[in-house]
């Protein structure tokens, strides 16, 4: 099992280390309201953005698709940062029972978070779970040379700062194009998390059974 001789563990932090819920999700979409508002001049306001975004989702069920239809070429990097700036901190639950487990990872492993998440922003969102002070490393979405997860240049950046090669890294996140794809392409082991994706190596039900899988 490729796993087995894994040397590094990442995390995406959002909709990853923590469930999305339905009023994150909200919150998420309000963000890419925002985006469609600032694109489109015939949206006036944010309520009509968001409509517009509801109706154009229920016809084609990607988010990522609404923002590229109105002319964001990269729109998964644009959904990545709707989804890592949405203001989730107070939505967001202690979670003991994941602590102890990510220490056990960290006891085993180099971790790291590759996360699109401003550094103040992710900062809150792991000390709300109970995790802030696990990782060995953390980079994020606020970097000065604008690396990019879906471009695959941020995954160059934590290779190059940890060491190791990317077949000795395990990478899990919930997203296909900004976590699994990226992280496959430097040749890392992908893990999917809360709901399957077919291109990722592994799949986990919760987070909290990455134990179960590479301790
Ligand atoms: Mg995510």
């Amino acid at each position: 099992m490729a796993l087995s001789g894994a040397k590094v563990v990442g995390f995406d932090l959002d909709g990853t280390l923590y469930k999305n819920t339905p009023e994150i999700d909200n919150r998420v979409r309000m963000q890419i309201a925002h985006k469609l508002l600032n694109k489109c001049v015939s949206l006036d306001n944010i309520n009509s953005a968001r409509d517009f975004f509801e109706k154009r989702y229920a016809e084609i069920q990607s988010g990522t698709g609404v923002l590229r239809e109105v002319g964001y070429e990269d729109a998964s990097a644009t959904m990545d940062d709707c989804l890592a700036n949405a203001d989730v901190v107070n939505l967001i639950e202690f979670n003991p029972e994941l602590n102890e487990i990510l220490r056990g990872v960290n006891s085993q492993y180099v971790t790291y978070i590759l996360t699109s998440s401003p550094m103040n922003l992710s900062l809150s969102k792991l000390e709300k779970i109970g995790i802030a002070d696990i990782f060995d490393f953390m980079f994020f979405g606020d970097n000065p040379i604008g690396l990019s997860k879906s471009k695959g240049t941020a995954f160059d950046y934590a290779i190059n700062q940890i060491g190791f090669s990317g077949e000795d890294y395990i990478y899990i996140g919930d997203r296909l194009n900004s976590d699994i794809l990226p992280a496959k392409n430097k040749g890392m082991s992908t893990v999917a998390v809360w709901k399957n994706i077919s291109e990722a190596d592994y799949y986990i039900e919760n987070i909290k059974d990455i134990g179960e899988l590479i301790l």
